[in-house]
């Protein structure tokens, strides 16, 4: 990767004693990069890190790796096209064009656009398809999409800065708060961790690169103390994985045309704890999609009278309370960072995000006239180009079988004989395991999303408020005979 060897000055500021950062004085450069993160869809994450050329094992995040796993593992014949196993293991980011003028672009995926393989097709039509999935089946002739196009005027501007100024430069304290870098904000974070003796400060400048970039994904979302890990204690302290029981605050406003979804769950009754779900292809095409939502948008999701759970909350936090026009560059940009959009889109019965019924490329060509292969024809109209639904009007899933869901996300085809062998490993006796049935609506849709990123009980921890402690009809509840 071409910003591989890239390398950003830090300085930071810590504490000789007690080993930990107090802040760290950064350039614009490197707070575009933090803010990046946000832009990321949450199986962008998931792949960046499995790939991290310095740790053996990926870290854990949610039950997202879970999720992700459970695509690879499934058979192609499951899914409606060739192209929706491919979508979902290489999701895309819709800032991907914005991105491409980062310093270090920890994103793997080049932006690439693919237009119909047939030119006639391209041309004639009045709204030309586009995606940035190959193969996608093209709406105008049901050819796919996979002529490789690119934007006339090339990606890169000459404009420096991505999302913040870049005449200035910020301070970061050690769980990602972003400050502007004045001598207000420094003597303010040293008051607030007690300092009354300056002699115990110590400034080290380090050079960042790809990999520390990826660290700091990392534990922005595992570490309560990101900067001190990354340049003092290394994987100590990192909550390795999030609090199971993470009790997620949630807000739901601006979502009303989700459609209710019906799932069996198999709840443990001594508990109450959802051992798996049993379901059809639309409950898992809703959780499968959770890959595609970018990491910004989740934390727009959680409700901010809590105690931010991770740090990254404290990023999307510091892009909020920056002011347009004095840090931030737009409020496009600013628009981009908090509610960032979807590469893909949903099938408008699950839609959870109203807003995204055409998903928005943000700085993207938009008219055929901008595509570089169609450069050497005359034709000068500025058609729209509109964006693909990678999956037709289907779902990634054909609506043949159905499926089996753990707790933690682990996805498979459902027979009786893997539902029992689970709940065995799960030393859960066969009188204590009851089956219900619940309602999805989109309290619990925005609950399982987010509880996807932080824990590792997301059925549990998204649901449990609809698991009824005595059932009202025994018709209801059907016991699984374990026994037969
Ligand atoms: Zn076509």
């Amino acid at each position: 990767m071409a910003t591989s060897k890239v390398h950003i000055t830090l300085k930071v500021v810590f504490h000789k004693q007690e080993q930990r950062v107090l802040f760290a004085e950064a350039s614009s450069d490197f707070v575009d990069i933090l803010f990046s993160f946000l832009t990321l869809p949450m199986g962008t994450i998931v792949r960046l890190l499995s790939k991290h050329p310095k740790t053996s094992r990926p870290p854990v995040i949610g039950s997202l790796n879970n999720l992700y796993r459970s695509i690879a593992n499934l058979d192609a014949k499951y899914f409606t096209s060739g192209a929706c196993k491919d979508i979902l293991l290489n999701t895309r980011n819709s800032a991907a064009e914005v991105c491409e003028n980062l310093k270090i672009n920890i994103d793997d995926k080049p932006v690439e656009y693919f237009t119909c393989e047939d030119m006639e097709c391209t041309e004639r039509s009045h709204t030309p398809s586009f995606s940035l999935y190959k193969g996608v089946v093209c709406k105008n002739c049901a050819k796919m999409l996979k002529k490789n196009a690119r934007y006339l005027n090339g990606t890169r501007s000459d404009e420096r800065g991505v999302f913040v100024e870049p005449t200035e430069s910020f301070v970061i304290t050690d769980d990602l708060h972003v400050i502007p870098n004045i001598p207000a904000s420094t003597i303010a974070i040293l008051e607030s961790s007690g300092f009354t003796d300056f002699g115990v400060l110590k400034e080290k400048t380090f050079e960042i690169g790809y990999t520390e970039m990826l660290d700091l994904l990392k534990y922005s979302i595992l570490s309560k103390t990101p900067l001190t890990n990354m340049f003092l204690r290394k994987n100590n302290r990192i909550m390795n994985n999030v609090v199971p029981t993470y009790n997620c605050q949630i807000k739901t406003d601006g979502i009303n045309s989700f459609k209710n979804m019906t799932v069996k769950v198999l709840v443990q009754k001594s508990s109450k704890k959802i051992l798996l779900a049993h379901c059809t292809e639309d409950f898992i095409d809703f959780l499968f999609s959770f890959l595609g939502v970018p990491l910004g948008r989740v934390i727009s999701m959680l409700s901010k009278n809590n105690e931010p759970a991770l740090c990254v909350q404290n990023i999307h936090q510091s892009a909020s309370e920056l002011e347009v026009g004095e840090f931030l560059k737009s409020q496009e940009k600013k628009d981009m960072l908090l509610c960032p959009q979807l590469s893909m889109l949903y099938l408008f019965s699950k839609q959870l995000f109203k807003d995204d019924k055409f998903p928005k490329l943000y700085g993207s060509p938009s008219t055929l006239k901008e595509y570089y292969y169609l450069s050497s024809y005359d034709d000068s109209s500025s058609r729209e180009m509109i964006l693909a639904n990678p999956t037709g009007e289907k779902g990634f899933l054909k609506g043949t079988e159905k499926f089996m869901v753990t707790d933690d996300l682990v996805v498979t085809p459902f027979t009786t004989m893997s539902c029992i062998k689970y709940v065995q490993s799960c030393g859960v006796p066969p009188n204590d395991s009851e089956e219900q049935v619940i309602s999805i609506g989109a309290k619990e849709a925005v609950s399982l999303l987010t509880a996807s990123l932080v824990s590792t009980s997301v059925l549990t921890n998204g649901l449990k408020h609809l698991i009824l402690s005595k059932p009202k009809t025994e018709r209801l509840v059907k016991k699984l005979k374990l026994d037969n």
